[in-house]
């Protein structure tokens, strides 16, 4: 679908249809990468994800205001068209989709896709329940105005990974879900548009978060299987008082869980497969994370 014109910039429906039309009856593999923009290394690993595997590459940049409770975090997020348009041609895209949010949210639209069960814990308390819904819905706004083959998210966002996939399978919504690794810093700090709002003291402090998720897993090798639940309760906390040690206060974490990696409900021990999830605040920027325990039984 490249050709000597390069990416295009595309901010209607109307017209990304249009332009899909020919390739979509040619048989072209669409791969789409949904984002919200101010792109980073785990951004553009997505895209080189699906630059391999398609023939035709759409990432969508819309900061969607449907998912975000606080209005001054939807003010705040970071926005950079400009560079992001550069960052996004180098990655040989071929359509970056820019809809204003009057674009994706004409008046009167009136329609709301709620996931069930898995939109409640974790981000969804700690964000309230609109959230999931706002991704839900947006998501499966891009994915009838796309209709792609593929579509990439990243393991950072787990539980939105959840949601998406209960989606496409609870709605048989036509699209393959692929799931790319969290990209990190070089101390571990998960890659993030908000993490350019942290000050540099925060930032320092801010590689804890992954550190505390590392911790659980050393030491969930060392712990027995089939451990009482205190001895899960005994690990989480330790990485609490560690995160502690490092200036993240319990009161600065909105939630340290260990889940069931496909219903998010709790569970009791670290055996099998596991979600350790957590979102703490740290110099008042709220950044989240997580990790898979794994130990097989
Ligand atoms: P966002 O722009 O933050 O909504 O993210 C767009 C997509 O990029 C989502 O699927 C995220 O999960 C994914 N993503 C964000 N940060 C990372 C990261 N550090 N590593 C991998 N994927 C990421």
């Amino acid at each position: 679908m490249k050709d000597e014109n390069g990416m295009v910039v595309v901010r209607t429906v109307r017209q990304l249809r249009d332009m899909l039309r020919s390739p979509r009856r040619a048989g072209k593999r669409i791969g789409l990468v949904p984002t919200m923009g101010a792109f980073h290394a785990g951004h553009i690993a997505l895209m080189s994800a699906a630059r391999a595997q398609c023939d035709v590459l759409i990432v969508s940049l819309f900061v969607n205001p449907t998912q975000f409770g606080d209005p001054s975090d939807l003010a705040n997020y970071p926005r950079n068209d400009a560079r992001d348009e550069t960052v996004a041609r180098n990655a040989n895209v071929d359509f970056l989709f820019v809809p204003s949010v009057g674009e994706m949210y004409p008046t009167g639209f009136n329609t709301t896709i709620e996931v069930g069960d898995v939109t409640a814990p974790l981000e969804g308390a700690a964000r309230g329940p609109a959230h999931f819904h706002g991704v839900a819905t947006v998501v499966a706004k891009l994915f009838n105005i796309v209709q792609p083959q593929i579509a990439y998210f990243g393991q950072k966002d787990a539980q939105q990974t959840v949601v998406i996939r209960k989606m496409v399978r609870d709605l048989n919504l036509p699209a393959e879900i692929t799931i790319c690794p969290t990209v990190r810093e070089s101390d571990g700090l998960a890659m993030s548009s908000r993490n350019a709002r942290l000050s540099g003291a925060a930032r320092a402090r801010a590689s804890a978060l992954y550190q505390a998720l590392q911790m659980v897993v050393e030491l969930a090798s060392e712990t027995q299987t089939n451990a009482p639940p205190q001895e899960l309760a005994r690990v989480l906390n330790l990485a609490r008082k560690f995160l502690a040690e490092r200036g993240i206060a319990e009161t600065d974490i909105e939630y340290l869980a260990a889940v069931d990696p496909e219903t998010l409900h709790p569970v009791t021990s670290l055996d099998g497969r596991t979600l350790v999830a957590i979102a703490a605040r740290v110099g008042g920027i709220r950044l989240i994370d997580n990790i898979i325990v794994t130990r097989i039984l």
